[in-house]
């Protein structure tokens, strides 16, 4: 009998704490409505080959994807988990944003597991061989159509294109303030966003009036791991796909190949060079040879 009266009013002190941490969590929601600070949030991540053996195509010049496999990009997770504390902090919705092929759906499948509420996928033939202009372009065209935002976020880079440029690019497009390698969120208040930037050698504290675009850098957060609970739960969650025609641009002129003022002339794999030699002497004798190769080669400058 002890046993059961135990376990009964342990499932009630579960029962009182999950009733009391929902009245938390609903209490919070609205004083932030009614203190105006839910936010929302966009956060753009892109899926690329789990893999750095990418061949090339040595016909067509481009990257054999088929057959490799992909993952989310791992400077998104962090972009996701800043969202996912303020959410947690002050109440936020959040929308998680792909540009990419259907395949590209599977990473907006982890951001629901990690607790995004919407997920739009970007995707159009007519989009295929942008570069970094159209891609941001074709962003700022989708995240207009999404909905209104009050606050962007990407990651430092990626590891296929490598440019860390989408981020700016993306916010100049549409007109908002952008910052970059911001490392810590010190708070929101009246419409502005407090946080720490990285530079070379310091850091900067700025404040950015919202809405506005931020790319974080590594050291913001840790990244949570995705939820099995979240997995069952957004299962049958709808992922929304935009395309040309959703945009307020309809040109096709200004996306893909046709929007793109970058051309790539050739791709190749950087040649090795694996010829050895193999010098006999002192080590005197030797330094004097290599300073005359190195010079000869022209590694280096004013070696004297
Ligand atoms: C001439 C040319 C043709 C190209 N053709 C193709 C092509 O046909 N297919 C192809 O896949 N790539 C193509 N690329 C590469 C493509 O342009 C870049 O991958 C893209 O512009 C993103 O740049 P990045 O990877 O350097 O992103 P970065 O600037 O390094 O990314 C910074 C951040 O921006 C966000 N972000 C970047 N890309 C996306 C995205 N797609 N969706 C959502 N968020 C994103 C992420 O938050 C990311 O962390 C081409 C490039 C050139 C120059």
């Amino acid at each position: 009998m002890r046993f059961f009266k135990e376990k009964f009013l342990s499932a009630n002190c579960n029962t009182l704490h999950a009733v009391l941490n929902y009245v938390d969590v609903q209490f919070n929601k609205i004083r932030n409505f009614r203190e105006n600070i839910f936010m929302k949030i966009a956060i753009c991540i892109k899926q690329v080959p789990g893999t750095t053996a990418v061949e090339v195509d040595p016909v067509t010049g481009t990257l054999k994807r088929d057959g490799v496999e992909s993952k989310l990009n791992p400077c998104d997770l962090y972009a996701l988990e800043t969202a996912l504390r303020l959410k947690e902090s002050c109440g936020a919705h959040l929308t998680a944003v792909t540009m990419g092929p259907p395949q590209a759906q599977s990473i907006l499948r982890e951001a629901f597991m990690m607790g995004v509420d919407e997920a739009f996928l970007v995707s159009d033939r007519k989009f295929a061989g942008s570069d970094v202009l159209s891609t941001s372009y074709t962003l700022a065209q989708a995240l207009q159509s999404a909905g209104t935002f009050d606050l962007i976020i990407c990651g430092r880079q990626t590891t296929d294109g490598d440019t860390a440029q989408v981020g700016s690019e993306l916010a100049e497009l549409m007109d908002i303030p952008h910052a970059a390698n911001i490392t810590e969120i010190r708070g929101i208040e009246e419409n502005t966003l407090h946080a720490t930037a990285l530079l070379p050698g310091s850091r900067l504290q700025i404040a950015i009036k919202l809405p506005a675009l931020i790319a974080v850098d590594e050291s913001i957060a840790e990244p949570r791991l995705p939820s099995y609970k979240l997995k069952l739960a957004t299962a049958d969650r709808e992922i929304k796909t935009l395309s040309l025609k959703d945009f307020a641009d309809t040109d096709e002129n200004h996306y893909g190949q046709n929007g793109s003022p970058t051309r790539v002339v050739r791709v190749f794999p950087p040649e090795h060079n694996t010829l050895q030699e193999r010098w006999e002497g002192s080590g005197k004798e030797n330094a004097t040879r290599l300073a005359a190769f190195l010079e000869e080669g022209k590694f280096l400058q004013n070696p004297r």
